[in-house]
């Protein structure tokens, strides 16, 4: 039998048509890094977009043509995020902070005709503009000099030279709306392709009550970079439900981000538990009023127990954790607890990589590609698959990221009957000493639940015995007296006794990917090179 429903595409002209009609007053603010805050309201950006689309047209924008950006977070970005991909065009957001090959390589690759830069940003183009094969436009955003870029278009005159309006293409939500690239961490990044039915499904998975549940009530705080997996899709899924927007631009250091967050209040936000960390920190020896938050979201890397236990004491916030990747668009998992959940269990729920969320398909299988038993044991790599995974890489086929239709992660962990997922490493972190498994992102956790340390990675090196033996690399809070022997003791009935590391690096601050996160390469080719100074305890 067929079905009597009708086939309304599910686009990001939907989305954007929603918040420009239904929620014309909402509010987007974006920060200037000081104690000013720009406004606009949604029914505004939605005409500004309308003026972009027809601005890039006139530039010679058609078809599938790609349109980047190069910019931080803020309110011409989201402009972009709207108007690129409902007309036609496809978004490709630049990562700000990637080495200048692999931004040659990308903007080569998808072949960018036009690039909206942030002045801000314009030195870190002009670098590599020569390079760019196939841009033909570059447009500046913001009053700044951009030296070093030639003969630019800017923004603002762009938008100005029109009589605004613009009529949205129909278009095939299966058709691609924007791309992003993977940081790379091995070989060239690989692009991948978001469709407008992806976005859209993926939008409502964020809205819905047992995820984030963003309503017209939130202001949402976006900490996480727009160049990073599309902000998590909080730019789109707050739109849709009319829920304020609020930018902080670059500006994501602990001290102008509590000055953003009390000047606007918001109730959500989701970012790297490094930002989280540093504003806890800064809390430490800060006023902080964090009473407007209802929810944090952290993700793209694992979020220590101590962090949910610290935001939950001193604030009364719920952290929750999410887990996904640039190729799942990202959201995929979420770590609301159980029903039933006792509120002292409540924590410990939220503190694990979280639970499958619906649309989304996860197994886990062994090292020859067999399902394993969801029973919350059973260890091996997390694939994945569904409506807003991706299926394929752009212009590389790469096939062995790939397993009959599922994407394999590349992340090592257990699921359980009722779909939660726990993430114990990532597999080319995971360290195994003796043939046995132990997990950086364990003990990385119960190190940093330790009130002296800071930040701790931990990572596996080469050993005569066991062949690989954890390296604990930490930093250590100021004036803290703590030596390798006292955090061994620390760990010795946390974790098991033969996963203790006997070799301690005390660290200044632990090495960040472009996005953020520990990494870990770096502290492997350090020690490696004999550039960490190792304190070796008795053991193994
Ligand atoms: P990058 O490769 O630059 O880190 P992604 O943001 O796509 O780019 O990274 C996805 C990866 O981040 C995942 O494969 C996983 O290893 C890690 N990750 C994301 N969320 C979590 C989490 N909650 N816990 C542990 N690791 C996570």
């Amino acid at each position: 039998m067929r079905s009597t429903m009708g086939e309304g595409p599910l686009t990001i002209t939907d989305i954007l048509r929603r918040g420009q009609e239904y929620f014309g007053e909402s509010v987007v603010s974006t920060f200037d890094g000081a104690s000013g805050v720009a406004t606009a309201t949604f029914a505004e950006v939605g005409a500004r977009a309308e003026r972009l689309a027809a601005a890039l047209r006139r530039l010679g924008i058609d078809g599938d043509q790609r349109v980047a950006t190069f910019a931080f977070n803020n309110q011409t970005h989201l402009e972009a995020y709207l108007a690129v991909p409902a007309m036609g065009a496809v978004l490709h957001t630049l990562n700000v902070r990637l080495f200048p090959e692999q931004l040659v390589y990308v903007v080569n690759h998808a072949e960018d005709r036009v690039v909206l830069v942030d002045a801000a940003a314009a030195p870190l183009l002009a670098r590599v503009l020569p390079e760019l094969r196939t841009v033909e436009h570059v447009v500046v955003v913001g009053d700044g000099e951009a030296d070093g870029l030639g003969e630019v278009l800017r923004y603002e005159e762009l938008l100005a030279a029109d009589d605004g309006g613009f009529a949205w293409p129909d278009l095939d939500e299966r058709s691609a709306a924007a791309m992003c690239y993977t940081s790379g961490t091995t070989g060239n990044p690989k692009g991948v392709v978001y469709s407008h039915r992806s976005t859209w499904l993926h939008a409502m998975a964020v809205n819905a009550a047992a995820n984030v549940g963003c309503t017209e009530e939130d202001r949402a705080l976006v900490v996480v970079p727009m160049f990073h997996a599309n902000a998590w899709g909080m730019p789109y899924s707050a739109w849709a439900a009319g829920a304020d927007l609020i930018f902080p631009q670059r500006f994501l250091q602990p001290e102008p981000l509590a000055r953003l967050i009390s000047l606007t209040r918001p109730t959500i936000s989701a970012g790297v538990p490094t930002v989280w960390n540093d504003l806890l920190h800064y809390s430490e020896s800060h006023e902080l009023d964090l009473s407007s938050f209802r929810l944090l979201t952290g993700g793209g890397a694992a979020v220590p127990r101590a962090l949910v236990d610290a935001y939950e004491d001193r604030f009364g916030i719920m952290l929750l954790q999410g887990w996904g990747m640039t190729e799942t668009s990202p959201v995929c998992a979420l770590s609301r607890p159980p029903r039933g959940t006792a509120p002292e269990e409540a924590r410990a729920w939220r503190a694990r990589t979280g639970r499958v969320v619906a649309g989304v398909q996860m197994r886990v299988v062994d090292d020859e590609g067999r399902e394993l038993p969801k029973d919350g044991k059973a260890l091996g790599e997390f694939e994945v698959r569904g409506p807003w995974i991706t299926a394929s890489y752009y212009g590389d086929e790469d096939p062995s990221r790939f397993h009959d239709g599922w994407l394999r992660t590349g992340d090592v962990g257990t699921l359980d009957e009722h779909g939660f997922m726990q993430i114990s490493d990532r597999s080319k972190d995971v360290i195994k000493s003796g043939g046995e498994w132990i997990s950086s992102v364990e003990l990385e956790n119960t190190l940093m639940a330790n009130p002296d340390v800071v930040e701790a990675a931990v990572v596996g090196v080469p050993d005569d015995r066991w062949d690989e033996r954890p390296l604990a690399c930490v930093v250590l809070r100021e004036g803290a007296a703590a030596g390798p022997s006292d955090l061994a003791a620390f760990l010795a009935g946390k974790v098991a006794s033969w996963w203790v590391p006997e070799r301690w690096a005390r660290v200044e601050e632990v090495p960040k990917t472009s996005v953020g996160k520990f990494d870990k390469k770096v502290l492997r080719a350090r020690y490696a090179k004999g550039e960490l100074e190792v304190e070796r305890l008795p053991g193994k």
